[in-house]
Order: structure tokens, then C-alpha cells, then sequence
């Protein structure tokens, strides 16, 4: 299959409660749904409070479910590949909630763990269309699609910067990813025709036009995720911030290119650094250039940053530079570069409507791996789902 087309909520919620009519004998009272999301530019920045550019993407995770009577929780998880997987664990104390295996459940219990009263007993059940470790966040999408859930079973509604907030800390403190505020911000505030350019500082967001209609976002997922030591994000972000550190700010937002000349660290962490305070500019200026449909400009940034990202940040592989360097050399695209924490994942490129088919069959030709295509509609962020 080389290209994934959004099953549409209505589907997902349709099978999800069919299956857990089957599993559980009773139908579900509560149902939501969120998106995956993918980062038009500001990358690897979110954790140095810069600024993000991300869309909500049309492919979702739906979670449907309902109390139980006891203080077990019984969840089932039909993954986009249609393999079923199930846990149980007991609620009774939501701050007696530990993380263990399987690994995937530690996303569900760190929502419950993290939202903001303790939840009773309950059966669920979570289908997505959402890639899963591609780097369009099937992470923050189950996250924020298990809250919006409780958030309706519950009828406890949480303030949407909140919640992200709260989705995140479950990530951070559940799985052990400390990653950055901006997947769960997306997934939770995106908006249909709309990028999102968020502050990871002040937490503040600006919706930014983007009607595809002369344009198309297309994202073609490279197919591999390199497993290197596991650490590299980790790694990532300390480097950051031992460069913020060493400069006596709270992080690298409040640099500039003229202090990181003041660094006396390792010629890393130099690169680390100036891949971050380069990346926040060009995040701020793609998003007036989007408002002024300025695609060439926006193009020459998005290429810039895949530079950046693969020579100073060294997140990227032989596969996202071979797709960039392929959009490079065609016909109607203004701009590509890998997208999501690197090492595999995503490549996401501009490209004109009109080249889009021979741009598929040239990516398809010379990619020495194989790519799947999806082309993005910015779409809505979380919501509650009413049941037919
Ligand atoms: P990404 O967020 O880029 O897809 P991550 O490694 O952050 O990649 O998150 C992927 C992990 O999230 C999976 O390995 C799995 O543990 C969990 N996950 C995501 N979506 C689902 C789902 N629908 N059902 C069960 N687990 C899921
Ligand atoms: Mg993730």
C-alpha cells in the first residue's frame, strides 16, 4: 500500500463500537475522537520553548467505552494495522497507577493518572487510523483521545491548554518520553484549514489560514525507523539545554545567533544550539509567509531546515535526505524536510497540485525504500463524539 487514505471518524466510531457491543455485551456511553498531527516547521525546538507550526491531521484515534461497576479497567486497542491488543489493570487508587507492560497501555494509565479526578472502573475500546511510530504523534493522539473520552464519561470539562499539558505530563511520567508541549497542543487545538503557531513559552497559539487549494501538504512516510540507542531525544534536549544553561537563560528561545558566539562548550552542543535559535526565526517567518501564500519562500525554509536538522541537529538518515533530495530535483515542489523527531519517520513537502501524480511516480521510482503518501488537509483537533 503506498498510500494512506483517512478511514473518516465516522468509520472509526462505527467499528469501535461494534467491537465493544462484541467485547463487552453493552453499548458504550461515552465516545471521542483526536488526530495525529505533523510539524510544518520548528522542529526539535518545542523543548527549548520556541515556536511550532504543526496541522491536525485527517486520520484519527476514537475511543469509546463505559463505566463497568468494578475498579478494573479493561481496555482493547484495534491498531491501524488490525492487530487487537487488550490490558487490564485496577483503578482503584488512580495515584497507585504504575507504569509496566505492555508498554503501549502506560499512555492510558498515565490520561488517568493525570486527569484531574480519579475515574471509576471502566471498558474501552480504541481504534485508529493514526501511523504508529511514523512521527505524526500516534502517541499525543491516543493520549488526548483517552482524556476527551473521560473528559465525556466524566462530564468534567478541562481547559483545552490544560489539557495538553496534562496529556503531557502523562507521557513524560508514564511511557518516560520527556517530550515537548506541541503534539498534545495540536492534537487538542488544531483546526480544519488551519496551521497552529504555538509558543512553547507563553503557551499562547495563533491560528494560521492554510485552505489547500492550489497547494498540497504531502507527507510521505519513509517506511523506516532507525532504533539507535533510544536515547538520542533525551540526548537532544539535554544538549540544549546545557548551551541555555551555560548562557544563564531559561532556555534557548531567549537566545541569539550573537550570544551562542559566547559558548566555550563542545562544538556538539554549539550545533545543537544554533539549529534551535535558527529553526525558532524560520518558524516565526513561514508563518507570515503562509498568510501571504508566499510558497516559494516558504519552500527555500522548509529545505533550510532539513539542512539544519541533518547537519547540526544530526536527527536525520540516509532515507529522509534521499526523499528531500528527490523533491529537490522535481518539478513543482517549493520545499521539503524530514518532519517529527527524525531517525525515520516522515518527510513533508509544498507542492503544487498540478505535479503532485508525477512527483509520486518519481519519489516511487528512485526511493530505495518503500514510500507511503498521504496528503494532509489541515483538519479539526479533539472532540467529544456522539454516539448514533
Ligand atoms: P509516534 O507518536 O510518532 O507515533 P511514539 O513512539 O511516540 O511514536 O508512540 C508510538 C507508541 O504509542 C506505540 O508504540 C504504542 O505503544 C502507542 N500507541 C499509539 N497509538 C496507539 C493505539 N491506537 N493503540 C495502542 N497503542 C498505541
Ligand atoms: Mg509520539
Amino acid at each position: 500500500m503506498s498510500e494512506a487514505v483517512p478511514k473518516g471518524e465516522e468509520v472509526l466510531l462505527k467499528e469501535a463500537v461494534s467491537k465493544f457491543v462484541s467485547t463487552y455485551n453493552r453499548k458504550p456511553l461515552a465516545a471521542a475522537a483526536a488526530p495525529g498531527r505533523v510539524n510544518l516547521i520548528g522542529e526539535h525546538v518545542d523543548y527549548c520553548e520556541g515556536f511550532v507550526l504543526p496541522v491536525a491531521l485527517p486520520f484519527f484515534t476514537v475511543v469509546v467505552g463505559a463505566y463497568n461497576s468494578t475498579d478494573e479497567c479493561m481496555v482493547l486497542s484495534i491498531l491501524a494495522s488490525g492487530q487487537e491488543v487488550q490490558t487490564s489493570f485496577s483503578s482503584t487508587e488512580s495515584s497507585s497507577l504504575q507504569p509496566g507492560e505492555p508498554g503501549w497501555a502506560n499512555y492510558v494509565k498515565g490520561v488517568l493518572a493525570n486527569f484531574p479526578e480519579k475515574v471509576k472502573g471502566l471498558d474501552a475500546v480504541i481504534v485508529s487510523d493514526v501511523p504508529m511510530g511514523s512521527g505524526v504523534s500516534s502517541s499525543a493522539s491516543l493520549e488526548v483521545a483517552f482524556f476527551t473520552f473521560l473528559e465525556d464519561l466524566t462530564k468534567i470539562t478541562v481547559d483545552p491548554v490544560k489539557k495538553a499539558q496534562l496529556c503531557q505530563k502523562a507521557e513524560h511520567d508514564f511511557p518516560g518520553m520527556p517530550c515537548g508541549i506541541m503534539d498534545q497542543f495540536i492534537v487538542t487545538l488544531g483546526k480544519k484549514d488551519h496551521a497552529l503557531l504555538i509558543d512553547c513559552r507563553s503557551l499562547e497559539s495563533k491560528q494560521v489560514p492554510m485552505k489547500c487549494s492550489d497547494v498540497v501538504l504531502l507527507v510521505v512516510n519513509s517506511s523506516v525507523k532507525h532504533q539507535l540507542t533510544g536515547s538520542e531525544y533525551p540526548q537532544r534536549r539535554a544538549q540544549c539545554q546545557q548551551a541555555a544553561d551555560e548562557l544563564g537563560k531559561p532556555s534557548l528561545r531567549s537566545a541569539t545567533i550573537q550570544d551562542l558566539s559566547k559558548l566555550k562548550c563542545e562544538e556538539l552542543v554549539l550545533k545543537r544550539a544554533k539549529h534551535v535559535v535558527e529553526e525558532i526565526t524560520r518558524t516565526e517567518l513561514v508563518a507570515q509567509l503562509l498568510e501571504r501564500k508566499d510558497y516559494k519562500e516558504v519552500g527555500r525554509l522548509f529545505y533550510q531546515s532539513h539542512e539544519s536538522l541533518s547537519k547540526l541537529m544530526e536527527v536525520s538518515c540516509p532515507e529522509l535526505d534521499q526523499l528531500v533530495d528527490i523533491m529537490r530535483s522535481s518539478d513543482g515542489v517549493f520545499g521539503a524536510r524530514m518532519t517529527g523527531g527524525g531517525f525515520g519517520g516522515c518527510v513533508i513537502a509544498l507542492i503544487k497540485k498540478e505535479c503532485l501524480a508525477s512527483l509520486k511516480s518519481k519519489v516511487r521510482s528512485e526511493y530505495k525504500g518503500n514510500p507511503v503518501f498521504f496528503e494532509c488537509e489541515p483538519s479539526d483537533g479533539a472532540r467529544i463524539l456522539k454516539i448514533g
